[in-house]
């Protein structure tokens, strides 16, 4: 075991919150490196609704601060990776004597609407559904809704994003490297770490701390830390199904149940649905979180409500399940826990201080890394100042209203493109695909075809800059090809990446 440089700080976790710090920190000026067991995303950050959202549910639970602040992120975020996040109109239907009257509706929508932060996105307005081509996959029942705006996000791209540019920032990124041990020594941490595939152990020491480890926050601080009774967080499990695309509109719907929850159903990956989620206490192990026949009624019945044509199990072509790591305030159901995010710092004189980061939303992960510099600035010194806000995550280099325009340049540089392709490769790497696609004239060019649009020289763009190790990162995480592969192809895939990493 040898020992290694003195960083000014030490990420646990390589999701979007530890990835956010990671690079904010390192544009400011600060040593960093981050630790993620897994692959980039595997935890909470691959499995959300992918909404770039104030949230107008919180609105009923009063969190004025975290709807205000996420509203104002929706177009900052979208300036700063226009090809990952893009804007959404949600068509939120209503009936009399529904779960909520229409004015309470119109209140919080006209409150979502003026909140701050929204140049671009359009405002609320209301349909009729019998007019409006919204109206036609739902039951006749409905003839009024508002439509609003919010954001759309690809998760686990934007966690891998972030990683990306901290390391091209100069932090040190390891990916499948669990913390085993964080101790306090002299003045700083020494942290132990164990490498998942080779077992390899390596020390690091530094000054600082952050646990951003999402649901295993309070297992970090057991484990690693070795601290007793610890119950920070409550871990509540949401889930979501995707089945064959139930309407070809372009807007997502927002549909409210009789229990008072909500659930979306969203245009996803072109031919199909997303369809969640649920809301419900979790105690397991977060690694072991899958969807339960329960949860796949609820969604089923629930957006059965509301099509004229009926979800039924058997048109789920893919499910995905995850759970919140949400501060716990006592709250009494999960649905009202708070979804704020809260840091907290360990410090005592003379002593290393730990940041523990507990609860966030995607949409705030930039603010949260600001806040969590503060602190971080407060007890090692500040260096730098708040850049984020400005900046561009790699491959959005380009005008926020410019997908279309990206895409044509795409394929005017490769004729040989499929226009499905060449939008698919724009939304994933925005000015990168150029980059994926270097030197090629002819679609044999591209390499291997695994199935799906998925090439062999995206797969090894994918192992060489964004940590892709196994099939499951390049089919689930780093894009949504897994929808498109057979279980054949996906096998043959997992074979030449065993090839293409150790070459
Ligand atoms: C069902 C659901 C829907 C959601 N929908 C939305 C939404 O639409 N919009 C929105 O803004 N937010 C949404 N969220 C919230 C958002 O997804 C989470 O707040 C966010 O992803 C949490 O990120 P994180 O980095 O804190 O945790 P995670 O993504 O879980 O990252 C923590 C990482 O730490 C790693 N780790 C743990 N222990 C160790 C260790 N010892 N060593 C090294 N690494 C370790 C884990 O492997 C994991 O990758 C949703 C969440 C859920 C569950």
């Amino acid at each position: 075991m040898q020992v290694e440089t003195v960083f000014d700080i030490f990420v646990i976790g390589g999701g979007i919150n530890g990835c956010g710090i990671a690079r904010d920190a390192v544009g400011r000026g600060y040593s960093v490196a981050l630790a993620e067991m897994n692959d980039f995303a595997s935890g909470t950050s691959s499995g959300a609704t992918k909404l770039i959202h104030g949230g107008l549910r919180y609105l009923e639970y009063y969190e004025f601060r975290l709807v205000r602040e996420a509203l104002m992120e929706r177009e900052v975020l979208w300036a700063m990776a226009p090809h990952v996040i893009w804007p959404l109109r949600f068509v939120l239907p209503f009936q009399r004597g529904g779960i909520r009257p229409a004015w309470l509706i119109r209140l919080g929508l006209f409150l979502y609407d003026h909140l701050g932060g929204r140049k671009l996105l359009p405002a609320t307005r209301t349909l009729d559904l019998r007019r409006d081509p919204a109206g036609k996959p739902l039951k006749p029942i409905f003839s009024k809704a508002f439509e609003y705006s919010d954001g759309w996000v690809d998760d686990a791209r934007m966690v891998v994003l972030n990683a990306r540019d901290a390391a091209d920032r100069g932090a040190t990124i390891l990916s499948r490297t669990k913390v085993t041990s964080a101790r306090r020594e002299n003045g700083l941490w020494a942290v132990t770490v164990r490498d998942q595939a080779t077992g390899r152990t390596q020390s690091f020491r530094a000054r600082m701390l952050v646990n951003a480890a999402g649901p295993w926050v309070d297992q970090v601080l057991a484990g690693a830390f070795g601290r007793n009774n610890v119950h920070n967080v409550r871990l509540v499990q949401g889930s979501h199904i995707i089945v064959k695309k139930k309407f070809t509109d372009p807007r997502a719907y927002f549909f409210q149940n009789p229990d008072n929850r909500i659930i979306f159903a969203i245009p996803y990956e072109n031919d199909f649905t997303l369809i969640g989620t649920t809301d419900r206490d979790y105690t397991d192990d977060p690694k072991n979180v899958k969807i339960s026949e329960a949860e796949i009624a609820y969604l089923c019945n629930a957006a059965s409500e509301y099509f004229a044509e009926s979800v039924k199990k058997d048109d789920i072509v893919w499910s995905y399940s995850a759970v919140r790591p949400l501060y716990d305030d006592g709250a009494s159901k999960a649905q009202e826990a708070t979804r704020d995010y809260v840091l907290k710092l360990d410090r005592a004189p003379e002593e290393a201080p730990l940041l523990n980061v507990f609860g966030g939303k995607l949409t705030t992960y930039r603010r949260l890394a600001e806040h969590a510099l503060e602190k971080i600035g407060e007890v090692i010194g500040v260096r730098g100042s708040p850049w984020t806000a400005k900046s561009r995550l790699p491959g959005g280099d380009f005008e926020v209203t410019a997908y279309l325009a990206e895409v044509d340049k795409l394929l005017k540089a490769y004729l040989f493109l499929e226009r499905s392709h060449a939008e698919r490769l724009v939304r994933c790497y925005g000015t990168n695909a150029k980059e994926i696609l270097a030197g090629a004239s002819r679609a044999e060019d591209m390499g291997r075809h695994f199935g799906g649009s998925l090439y062999e020289c995206e797969v090894r763009w994918l192992v060489d800059r964004e940590w892709a190790r196994s099939a499951e990162d390049v089919l689930w995480r780093r894009t949504k090809q897994g929808l498109f592969l057979t279980a054949g192809e996906a096998a043959e895939l997992e074979k030449y990446m065993a090839v293409a990493i150790v070459h």
